[in-house]
């Protein structure tokens, strides 16, 4: 049974409510009457909901729910919901608890036995993902890991630590292993996207990072402004989109950072490996076919299958 059907009185329990990332039109029409149907809406920050809220005429009360007062908070709301509350929980964009507060009220309202609603809606990495060019025909749909991705949410902010994070992705999508990252989403596949949040401030220093740690051929997807009116994708080797970026007087804006790490052990210092280096290596450590490798650095490169045949014939003919 949907307890919030149109028409119905909202039932009593915890709504995580998605808001756009920056396209107002990106907002459910559930979305709205849950919001507007609420005892109460927790917000990060209730100045940016208010203007939302604003919008679109909701005149329910706010209550601050952010990262330094979370813990604290939820038990207060957690009190609220036993007592049959409904309320809702919204961050400042996305989705609630995606990289963003709203998994502690849901873990307390659950411990509680209150009923928890996912209304979704927007998520910047979900939709850099779709967009990106590397699910579907580009990994080859054909292949049973088309499908999977990891998602890694901001990488650390300190330049050693985000290097050592980038080096354990790096040592261990060689090995073909699982991360040593926190990950979120689903899927650990070597040769399947990883996706990060990043600041525009940082995203220079970590491109360069990716540049020395995966080579500078590896390809990466820069998906800036998403749903905005400057919404852009940059694709391409890690060093040109990076060239490009620090041509600008400032990389302004929100980003996701996505990228199917190089089977290639490649280091700045280093040319790139060519395709038939890398499909050899790959048919010795893996005993693969041929034409298995082929697909599989297709994959990693960001490539179509034909694309990197081409390529595989040119390497030999030289
Ligand atoms: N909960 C949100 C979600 O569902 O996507 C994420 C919140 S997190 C604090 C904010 C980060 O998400 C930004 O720094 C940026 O990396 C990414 N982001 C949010 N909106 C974006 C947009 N419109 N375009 C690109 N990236 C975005």
């Amino acid at each position: 049974m949907i307890p919030d059907q149109d028409g119905q009185p909202l039932a009593p329990g915890l709504y995580l409510v998605a808001t756009p990332i920056g396209n107002l039109e990106d907002i459910t029409l559930r979305a709205l009457r849950v919001l507007r149907s609420v005892d109460r809406i927790a917000c990060e920050d209730t100045r940016q909901t208010q203007k939302l809220l604003n919008h679109f005429d909701i005149r329910t009360p706010t209550v601050s729910y952010h990262k330094h007062n979370e813990v604290g908070r939820a038990i207060e709301l957690a009190a609220a919901l036993r007592a049959d509350a409904r309320i809702a929980v919204v961050s400042d964009a996305g989705t609630p608890g995606i990289a963003d507060p709203g998994g502690q009220i849901a873990a307390a309202a659950i411990r509680a036995g209150v009923p928890v609603f996912p209304i979704p809606g927007a998520n910047a990495a979900i939709s850099a993902l779709i967009a990106s060019g590397l699910v579907g025909t580009a990994l080859g749909s054909s292949d049973e890991n088309a499908e999977q991705f990891t998602f890694h949410g901001f990488l650390p902010s300190k330049e050693g630590q985000r290097r050592t994070a980038l080096e354990a992705l790096h040592r261990s999508t060689s090995q073909n292993r699982v991360p040593q990252l926190p990950t979120l989403g689903h899927g650990n596949d070597a040769a399947s996207p990883h996706i990060f949040y990043e600041a525009p401030h940082r995203i220079l220093a970590t491109l360069a990072d990716i540049a020395a740690i995966f080579g500078p051929a590896q390809h990466v997807v820069v998906a800036r402004e998403l749903t905005k009116l400057h919404e852009e994708f940059l694709r391409g080797a890690v060093s040109e989109v990076r060239k490009t970026l620090a041509a600008r007087a400032t990389v302004r804006g929100e980003i996701v950072l996505l990228f199917v790490p190089s089977v290639a052990e490649s280091t700045g210092d280093t040319a790139p490996a060519s395709i038939a280096a890398e499909v050899r290596e790959l048919m010795q450590k893996e005993s693969l076919a041929e034409k298995d490798a082929l697909k599989r650095v297709a994959r990693a490169r960001g490539m179509a299958k034909s694309e990197a045949y081409r390529e595989l014939q040119r390497n030999r003919s030289k």
